[in-house]
């Protein structure tokens, strides 16, 4: 078994970008600079936030943080969207998800410029994306793709099978790996709630991604030997053995299935990690303007 180290990938794609960067500012360019709004104090969303901060600063960007209280109305919300939208010097623009109930997430993706979509959650990204189009790809997926990339795993022709359809990682997730390109090229099955026999669809699985968000629920009699698995999930789940009181969980039985895979990430350290490199990523092409 090979452990997919997200980490240690991630790292090695913050250096190339900061060497980058730092060329583009000895060149006279300008720091690519990421804004982020959060909204109101949801502990995972803060925890999300905070890194993406940090990775900016890690490799040479400018970063602005706009926090909002969860009273915020959607109008406010838009407004300041649109400041951003205007502001010449950001090049990129994330809305950390959840958002309050009262907010239409929909409303809120569709008002950011799709060139300053780094998160490549706008409708004309996700449609540039389905039609192999360059844009910027939504993160959670590219940084899936560059993982296989890196790790050098054989996609074409494999049977993919991708548990979860959400707009940000397993719908996309599906389109791309089954796009003529590399990684690409694979049969996909996607999955979801209303799927029957689910086992015997994942026992068939060459390459497994799996993003329900149910802490544990891949167990070893759903895969077959020599599968790659991509585990998406993260559950906080409180343990008195960490300092900081919870601790995290995929969506895989990572003890029990790791002996019969011949790759697997792990949960932390696997996708999470290169979802932040993937932002970092889209960000620096956006401020080359080379999509827009
Ligand atoms: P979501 O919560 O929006 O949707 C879950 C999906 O799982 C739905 O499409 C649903 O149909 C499917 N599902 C639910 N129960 C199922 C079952 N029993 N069998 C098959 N399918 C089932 O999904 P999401 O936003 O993609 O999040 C999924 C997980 O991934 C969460 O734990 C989330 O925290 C995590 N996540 C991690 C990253 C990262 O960077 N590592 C990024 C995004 C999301």
């Amino acid at each position: 078994m090979i452990l997919l180290d997200g980490k240690k990938t991630s790292n090695d794609i913050k250096d190339e970008i900061a060497s980058e960067v730092s060329q583009l500012v000895a060149n006279g360019g300008k720091k690519p600079h990421l804004a982020a709004i959060l909204i109101g104090d949801n502990g995972a969303s803060e925890t999300y936030v905070n890194a993406k901060v940090k990775a900016c600063l890690e490799v040479g960007f400018s970063s602005t943080l706009v926090r909002l209280d969860t009273s915020v109305t959607q109008e406010q919300l838009l407004a300041e969207v649109e400041k951003i939208n205007i502001n010449s010097d950001i090049d990129g623009l994330i809305v950390q998800l959840p958002l309050p109930f009262h907010i239409d997430e929909m409303k809120v993706t569709e008002s950011i410029l799709p060139s300053k979509d780094v998160d490549g959650f706008h409708p004309t990204n996700i449609g540039k994306m389905a039609l192999n189009l360059p844009t910027y790809l939504p993160a959670t997926p590219a940084g899936i793709l560059e993982l296989l990339l890196r790790y050098n795993i054989e996609t074409s022709g494999k049977h993919c099978v991708v548990i979860g359809r959400s707009h940000i990682v397993g719908s996309p997730m599906s389109i791309l790996m089954a796009r003529n390109t590399n990684p690409g090229n694979c049969t996909v099955t996607l999955t979801h709630s209303r799927t029957k026999n689910l086992n015997e669809i994942t026992k068939t699985a060459d390459i497994l991604i799996v993003a329900l968000g149910k802490a544990e629920f891949v167990t070893a009699n759903m895969v077959k030997d020599g599968v790659v698995i991509i585990d998406v999930g993260i559950t906080r789940i409180k343990s008195d053995k960490t300092k900081s009181g919870w601790k995290l969980l995929g969506d895989v039985d990572f003890k029990g299935v790791k002996n019969k895979c011949n790759f697997i990430t792990p949960v932390p350290g696997g996708v999470g990690p290169m979802t932040i490199a993937m932002l970092l990523k889209n960000t620096l092409l956006s401020s080359k303007s080379n999509l827009y």
